[in-house]
């Protein structure tokens, strides 16, 4: 018998891969490639129950029919989950099928402990309600045939589709009703979310030990086979579910100050356009430093901040016009520009740099004055420190230069997460 593993993940641990096969209540279903091993798999490993009621043939017909039943039924699961995720004003962004169940992609999580434990128990709730309705349907249906067999051993995917799912390890829907226990018990979602994860690491390992165990006693090398990866699939997101709440607990613990850098340069405001581009911008593009990295530029005169100097602003200013036009004329004023104070949590500048799809974001000083600015680079410098995790300066160089976050950090997704 086959056990599949059903979880509400977050977008960011999943990469939308495969086909879309259609979508109810505006929720896209998809199916993953690993998925049609799935349908070869399950007809094979169940043919054997069928092989009374007819020749191997007929047996993998109806293993055929169990597999997308079987898969039906996940879908109806995954779609518990998404229908009360819908009704706390949570979007869904899909439901996938894959080699060992079902993923509802939720765009955030529940604002509550017990929003949370809702959402995670609605998807064992209909598996058990399905079990209930087979195992009546059963009762009605004459002794033998093909069909009792089918629905019988469909009720009974569907008890253990609950009972499997409410093991209490992350990624597992009971790891996500530990979560929300100890989220209510100590009122900290991380404290919630780490227990569940370390929780859902030796679920994982049994899972890997129970499974190295059976294909060694000889009871059933598929068997064994399935039960070790299942473990091995637990143990992956057990630990990519602690460590993204590490990241989310680093960036919560850091302020804009932590991360801004001095790399910026003041200029006079009285300069002209000319005069600017061929003392800053000609000379250091013409140079041959390989470490030259553009830097912004803010202008100042009389002790006073006039405003961040915008290259795209010059293009638009005639040439002819430059030898005249001072950069006081051009600069854009500290207020109208998106920046963030000293003491503002990282978070917000994680999240104005994506909102605003800038390169660097201005952080001003309680005075008004331009106090430093962060870039991705930055930002990823600062969490990487605090979680000692292993990011070169030559990383860094090119996480500025690219301007994008690299795969093994994706703050956007991670920060987006945290908007709750
Ligand atoms: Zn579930």
């Amino acid at each position: 018998m086959l056990v599949v593993a059903s979880n509400q993940i977050k977008e960011n641990y999943l990469m939308q891969t495969g086909w879309r096969i259609g979508s109810l209540f505006g929720i896209p279903f998809w199916i993953d490639s690993s998925w049609f091993w799935a349908l070869i798999l399950v007809p094979l490993l169940n043919a054997n129950s069928f092989k009374a009621t007819g020749g191997l043939p007929i047996a993998l017909a109806a293993g055929f029919v169990m597999a997308l039943l079987l898969f039906g039924s996940v879908l109806l699961h995954e779609l518990g989950h998404s229908l009360v995720a819908l009704s706390q004003g949570i979007k869904v962004n899909s439901i996938t099928l894959f080699l060992f169940g079902g993923v509802a992609s939720i765009e955030r999580e529940s604002k509550t402990p017990g929003g949370a434990f809702q959402v995670a128990i609605a998807g064992p709730a209909v598996s058990f309600g399905l079990f209930l309705l087979l195992t009546l349907v059963h009762q009605t249906l004459p002794r033998s045939g093909i069909f009792q067999v089918l629905i019988s051993d469909l009720a009974a995917i569907n008890l253990i589709l609950a009972i499997f799912n409410l093991i209490p390890g992350l990624p597992l829907d009971g790891g996500q009703i530990l979560k929300a226990l100890v989220w209510q018990l100590t009122g900290s979602r991380f404290q919630g979310v780490h227990w569940a994860a370390r929780s859902g690491i030796v679920v994982g390992w049994l899972g890997i030990i129970a499974g190295m165990a059976v294909v060694l006693l000889n009871q059933g090398f598929f068997n064994g086979l399935w039960l070790g990866a299942i473990g091995i699939f637990i143990l992956n997101n057990a630990i990519a579910y602690d460590q993204m709440t590490n990241i989310q607990e680093a960036i919560t613990q850091l302020v804009a100050t932590d991360a801004m850098t001095n790399q910026f340069r003041v200029v006079d405001a009285k300069l002209t356009l000319r005069h600017f581009t061929d003392e800053y911008i000609l000379a250091n593009s013409l140079s041959a430093d390989q470490n030259y990295q553009p830097v912004p530029f803010y202008a100042a005169s009389d002790g006073r901040y006039r405003g961040m100097i915008v290259m795209e602003d010059l293009h638009h200013i005639e040439r002819s016009r430059w030898e005249t036009e001072t950069l006081q004329n051009i600069a854009r004023s500290l207020s109208e520009i998106v920046s963030l104070l000293e003491k503002a949590p990282l978070l917000e500048a994680i999240n104005a740099l994506e909102t605003h799809q800038l390169k660097y974001i201005t952080v001003l000083s309680p005075a008004g004055a331009v106090a430093g600015i962060i870039d991705r680079g930055d930002i990823v410098r600062t969490v990487a420190a605090k979680l000692k995790l292993p990011f070169s300066e030559a990383d860094i160089k090119r996480i500025k230069l690219e301007g994008t976050y690299p795969p093994t950090l994706p703050l956007q997704s991670i920060a987006k997460n945290m908007n709750n």
